[in-house]
């Protein structure tokens, strides 16, 4: 696996970002959401530290600030699936201390307990999310506009969709927001994705959050708060980000 990559000065905040197999995972630009997650918490004057894990690496709890699984094709995620059972319990011990996650589509399929593909084949999750998906006949694709109240009441997220799998959460688990335009988790209930504790799973590709500045700060800013108690993450000069999302709202 490559090298993690440090944009570090001694004395600074430090934000940790795990990237989960960013080798086999990543389709539709969802490495995009590293990107914005870097360049936002730079702006900042935040140091960046992204460490990738896939196949065989190593990996300890504690470490990640934020964990980042994208989407991947079946071939892929059948490979992804069996290598991340043996960091279950890594992830699940952070997760459940409140560590923050990104999961995108595929990525969010294999956090859930299993994804059962079109030919009846069971890939086992790590449970991370009460959640269960199974491969439908009709591929779920096209723009999606959601009503999330996990960042401000009412915020709407855009992103894109492009999956066969239908998602059912457990009774007692939240969405990640309500479907306003396209499918969302899958074509009858109008939920989209979940949220559990700091975690996210979400349909979402696009990337997601470079159309979506909003949710980015609201990672960073769980991330660091645990890190650092009396951390408040600065404003930025947002307009052409704000520009391009009310383009892109007109286009829905
Ligand atoms: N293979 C999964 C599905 O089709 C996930 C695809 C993806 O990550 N875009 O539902």
């Amino acid at each position: 696996m490559n090298n993690p990559e440090f944009f570090d000065t001694p004395g600074k905040k430090q934000l940790t970002i795990v990237h989960l197999y960013p080798d086999l995972m990543n389709i539709y630009g969802d490495r995009g959401n590293i990107i914005a997650l870097k360049q936002r918490a730079l702006w900042r004057n935040i140091d960046v530290k992204i460490i990738p894990i896939s196949l065989g690496d190593n990996l300890e709890t504690g470490i990640a600030d934020i964990y980042f699984l994208g989407g991947g094709q079946d071939s892929s995620q059948n490979v992804v699936a069996n290598d991340l059972q043996r960091l279950k319990k890594i992830i699940k011990t952070d997760v459940e201390n409140g560590t923050v996650a990104l999961t995108i589509c595929g990525g969010y399929q294999l956090f859930g307990h299993y994804y059962k593909d079109q030919k009846g084949k069971k890939l086992k999750g790590i449970s991370i999310f009460d959640a269960h998906t199974i491969a439908g006949k009709k591929r779920m694709i096209g723009n999606i506009k959601i009503k999330t109240n996990i960042i401000d009441p009412g915020s709407i997220i855009l992103g894109f969709e492009n999956h066969s799998g239908q998602t059912f959460l457990g009774k007692n688990e939240k969405p990640f927001g309500r479907v306003l335009k396209g499918y969302g988790n899958n074509p009858r209930q109008h939920q989209e994705g979940i949220i559990y504790k700091n975690a996210i799973g979400t349909y979402l590709h696009g990337s997601l959050l470079p159309k979506n500045p909003g949710l980015t700060d609201w990672l960073i800013t769980k991330a660091l708060q645990r890190k650092y108690s009396d951390f408040e993450l600065s404003p930025l000069d947002d307009k052409l980000e704000e520009k391009t999302f009310k383009e892109a709202t007109s286009r829905f």
